[in-house]
């Protein structure tokens, strides 16, 4: 008999559990709250007609990077990566910008003094990729597969960022290296926060930061797509306030955060369970905005254009004071921004010859400050005028997006912070089984965490797979 399985939720985790649960041969439905699957992997006309934006993601080194994706045809449902020259620009105060180039070698000979260091901190990741993605994007493994990289990873992952910018020698490599390390959400002086940076610097050459032909959505098109191939049932517009209401099935995987499943399996879960799901800890929320522009940013520093992905936020001081601004339940007055300008590399998000721009900053969770004149001020101060070029703009407060994507509980986009504690145990020590022998979890709330990459949802599958077998 064909066992039947229920996936609440069409991000990208709840579509790669989808898909390993369908490959594996079994009838499964996936119900999604809203209209369009995706989750926080959406596009969307946010401004004007013609201005395509990305409601959520929109860079994908980990999405391109994951060993999971890389093993589907996403190809033949459409989804083609575009590479900017230049994964990440972090301009300056003086007019310049410090570029991180795609190839390694090309990165070495860019960060002059620090390029050797630079080369040495992430060779062996970047050269070994395909042995490192699968173990660092999985639960923190007991015994690794490949015990020398990962020690080798290890010694330098629970340091601070602030640690690994102060052994370059530059204040521009340390500046970089902070942008990359803000990703985090935590304190550029907090363990593990140098790992996030790494985690980011490493993809950038090993698989680079691409955006998807079309946007967003084309990535979840193709998931969607691949789904429907193998028999599998997407239902939109369909929000599931309990499981109950979709009985029958042998497995139940759940593309929802720690307080959303409370409510969805509170008939299911023992008490206990329920007890330590009600101590996890949620991180900062975003605050967000899409721009229609009439013309490209005017970058004062033009190298900015090779690069789908801008920084702003200056010196690795004034970064880290952002961060800890937020991490201590403040807004910063001048709030790191992340910028993308996909319109750059992408004809397709706009009318001829206009653009689209996206931008965030974080924020203390559920915060209802408007930061947009901050986050203007930010890109403002390295290219002049830019207020000038824009047609139209649309906000997302925290709240905002929490109404159009329920996982973003406060503005977090990480489906809970990744300190310590919470990457050993990602919601609980069990990390995707919960108290319920058939009920799992599979968002960004379990092992590996945030991120577009789908290794949530394939764990938790096989998880769930596991205990069907035995
Ligand atoms: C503004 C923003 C920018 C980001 N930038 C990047 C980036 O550039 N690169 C990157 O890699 N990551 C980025 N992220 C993070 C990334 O998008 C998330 O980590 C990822 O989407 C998590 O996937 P998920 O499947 O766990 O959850 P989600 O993508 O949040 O999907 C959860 C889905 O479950 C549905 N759902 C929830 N509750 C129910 C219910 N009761 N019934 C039915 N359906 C339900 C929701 O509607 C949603 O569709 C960003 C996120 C945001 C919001």
């Amino acid at each position: 008999m064909t066992h039947r399985a229920c996936v609440i939720g069409s991000g990208p985790n709840g579509l790669a559990a989808a898909i390993v649960l369908a490959q594996a041969g079994l009838h499964v439905d996936v119900f999604e709250a809203e209209a369009i699957p995706g989750g926080a992997v959406r596009s969307m006309e946010l401004t004007l007609p013609g201005f395509l934006h990305d409601f959520g993601s929109a860079v994908y080194p980990l999405g391109a990077g994951s060993p999971f994706f890389a093993s589907l045809p996403l190809h033949k449902f459409g989804l083609e990566w575009i590479h900017s020259p230049a994964p990440v620009a972090h301009p300056l105060d003086n007019g310049t910008a410090v570029i991180l180039e795609r190839s390694l070698k090309d990165a070495k000979n860019s960060l002059g003094d620090d390029g050797p260091s630079w080369e040495k901190l992430l060779h062996p990741f970047v050269e070994h990729w395909k042995e490192f993605a699968p173990e660092v994007l999985a639960p923190v493994p007991a015994i690794p597969r490949h015990p020398l990289l990962m020690a080798r990873f290890a010694t330098n992952a629970f340091s601070s960022a602030k640690t690994i910018a102060y052994r370059f020698r530059n204040d521009r490599t340390r500046a970089l290296f902070a942008g990359l390390a803000a990703h985090s959400f935590l304190k550029l002086t907090e363990p593990l926060s140098g790992a996030f940076g790494l985690l980011m610097a490493i993809p950038a050459h090993a698989v680079g930061w691409p955006i998807p032909l079309g946007g967003a959505q084309s990535l979840t098109n193709a998931l969607c797509q691949y789904f429907a191939s193998l028999g599998g049932l997407l239902h939109t517009s369909r929000r599931i306030a309990s499981l109950s209401e979709v009985p029958d099935y042998d497995l139940y995987l759940c593309d929802v955060t720690p307080r959303q499943l409370l409510k969805i399996a509170a008939n299911q879960l023992s008490e206990a369970y329920k007890r330590k799901m009600q101590t996890f800890r949620y991180g900062p929320g975003v605050f967000k905005m899409d721009y229609a522009l009439r013309d490209p940013v005017p970058w004062k520093a033009p190298e900015c254009r090779r690069a789908a992905t801008v920084h702003l936020g200056g010196s690795f001081d004034e970064i880290a004071a952002s961060e800890a601004a937020v991490r201590a339940g403040q807004h910063a007055d001048q709030p790191f921004v992340l910028f993308v300008q996909p319109s750059l590399f992408d004809p397709s998000r706009a009318p001829a010859d206009q653009h689209t721009a996206w931008a965030y900053c974080h924020v203390p969770n559920g915060s209802k400050e408007d930061m947009r004149t901050r986050i203007e001020n930010q890109i403002e101060r390295f290219a002049p005028g830019f207020r000038d070029c824009v047609l139209a703009r649309n906000a997302l407060s925290t709240n905002a997006l929490e109404a159009m994507d329920a996982n973003l509980v406060g503005g977090d986009i990480g489906g809970g912070i990744v300190d310590i504690r919470q990457l050993a145990f990602r919601p609980t020590w069990r990390h995707y089984a919960t108290s319920a022998k058939n009920v799992f979890v599979c968002s960004s709330s379990t092992p590996p965490g945030g991120g577009v990459h789908g290794m949530c949802g394939y764990h938790a599958a096989k998880k769930a797979l596991s205990t069907l077998a035995g």
